[in-house]
């Protein structure tokens, strides 16, 4: 008898959890569709702020508003100092102009932590000389001028101009390899405004990888890295060689200022009720570019996961194990804040069942591949999102084939370091289902990575996606099966 009624309960129990979990589900999906806030968050972030790279007071800023939001839906939030930069760089708005009859207004961009011009600075134009007697022919006349340099297609990334770089290329001179070496200490010496370099368009513009994190007030950039749309430096390049009379005005407001700024991954946290140290884990990078606003590169994958969590919470989710929202730093400069996190053994390794990154554009999460011993996890926890949406159909698909190799060195986005240290890193594959022309290469780290770019119902459908995958995750008797992952 007492048999029978243990039984009787721990099936009650299972039925009741049941109810619950499918409850949970049944709010997220409807919450998906009536009271969906993807695009509120992406209208603060994409509008409000703009763009945040690491050593800006925007980056806090932004900051400051996902702790606050993620508190405001009652996530357990820890905010982890993940990197600090010794000078801070922020950005104020940029001009310029070509002065002369026939001038027009210049459409450019600067790295982020290369030299402003501290107001308005005219200047005649130069040729970059290509060896000694050139450059000896104008070194007078280079003080308070910019030089045009002809390079091929940039990175976006500012002119190396560390110290290592300048003694290459001192040594490459030496060695008579004139007409190849840009002569950039020397012109610098010389007192140049600025270089300016042709830009493909849309411009990329990145930052000073080669110094940012060595900088300190009394190293900073003094000559100006200018991209220029390539059509106008064809024309002003021409004018430059008729040797006319114009000159060029540039207006750049890039600030230095005494850091040291430290930026942060903010953790926000479902606690499980059951295995609360096990965690199902999902992150989007905080950081982005300031050519344009960071939009889709990764506000909009920020905005998913946020809505994810706000979703879970909303619908009252207790799952299992906890499910963390990562917010990382300073992914642009290198995936530093995922790094961090990752090395320091923030979760344990063994207890994360999967991390699941967003960073690759606006588009619907539409499945998942995964190897043959998470299969029927992944078709448990994502069985809600069956009949979600009859036009962006979701689908569980199982590996086929030999696993990958693990890989062995950082790239992509902040799933790298999970990777790397075998820990599953599975990602949902996103798509353009409706064709709506999206190429990701387009916009992807330039001008044009603005607001108008993100697919709402995509990103909003997204969230729903992650919400419900994670959450079934969290609720299984197990982490996620590691066999199979990866060939070693
Ligand atoms: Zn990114």
């Amino acid at each position: 008898m007492r048999q029978t009624l243990l039984s009787l309960m721990a099936v009650l129990m299972m039925a009741l959890t049941m109810t619950a979990q499918d409850k949970v589900t049944k709010t997220v999906l409807e919450l998906g569709r009536t009271d969906n806030r993807t695009m509120e968050h992406a209208d603060y972030i994409a509008r409000n702020i703009g763009g945040r790279p690491v050593g800006t007071h925007m980056l806090h800023h932004a900051e400051e508003w996902v702790i606050s939001q993620f508190k405001s839906w009652g996530l357990e939030v820890t905010v982890q100092d993940a990197v600090t930069i010794g000078v801070g760089f922020d950005r104020g708005p940029w001009s310029g102009r070509l002065l002369s009859e026939d001038g027009f207004t210049l459409h450019f961009g600067t790295p982020a932590y290369t030299a402003g011009t501290r107001g308005p600075q005219k200047g005649k134009v130069y040729l970059e000389p290509k060896n000694q007697r050139e450059f000896d022919r104008i070194k007078g006349a280079l003080k308070g001028s910019w030089v045009l340099l002809e390079t091929g297609a940039t990175s976006g990334l500012a002119i190396d101009a560390s110290p290592k770089a300048d003694s290459t290329r001192a040594a490459q001179l030496a060695e008579g390899k004139e007409g190849s070496v840009l002569m950039y200490r020397q012109m610098v010496d010389a007192g140049v405004l600025g270089f300016i370099r042709p830009s493909k368009l849309p411009m990329q513009v990145l930052y000073n990888r080669a110094m940012c994190f060595d900088l300190t007030m009394d190293n900073l950039p003094k000559a100006c890295d200018i991209l220029l749309d390539e059509h106008q430096f064809a024309i002003i390049k021409q004018k430059a060689e008729n040797r006319e009379d114009f000159q060029l005005e540039f207006d750049i407001r890039n600030h230095f200022f005494q850091g040291p700024m430290v930026y942060h991954n903010i953790l926000g946290v479902i606690k499980g009720s059951q295995y609360p140290d096990e965690y199902v884990m999902m992150g989007s990078h905080l950081d982005a570019y300031d050519i344009a606003t960071g939009s889709t590169d990764d506000g909009q994958g920020v905005c998913v996961t946020m809505e994810a969590a706000r979703l879970l919470a909303a619908a009252g989710a207790k799952p299992k194990r906890s499910i963390m929202f990562c917010i990382w730093t300073g992914e642009e400069y290198g995936l530093l804040g995922s790094k961090f996190f990752v090395e320091n053994k923030t979760v344990p390794w063994d207890k994360i069942s999967n991390y699941f990154n967003r960073d690759g554009g606006p588009l619907a999460a539409t499945s998942i591949t995964v190897p043959p011993a998470m299969y029927d996890d992944f078709v448990k926890a994502c069985e809600p999102l069956k009949d979600y949406n009859p036009d962006i159909p979701f689908t569980v698909n199982k590996r086929e084939g030999d696993p990958q190799p693990r890989p062995k060195t950082a790239g992509g986005s902040d799933h790298a370091y999970f990777q790397m240290n075998g820990i599953p890193a599975i990602s949902f594959r996103e798509s353009d289902v409706f064709g709506y022309d999206f190429i990701y290469r387009d916009i992807w780290h330039t001008e044009d990575d603005l607001y108008d770019k993100l697919i709402p119902e995509y990103m909003e459908h997204s969230a729903v996606v992650q919400a419900v995958t994670a959450y079934g995750l969290a609720n299984l008797n197990h982490l996620l099966s590691r066999e199979g992952l990866f060939k070693d």
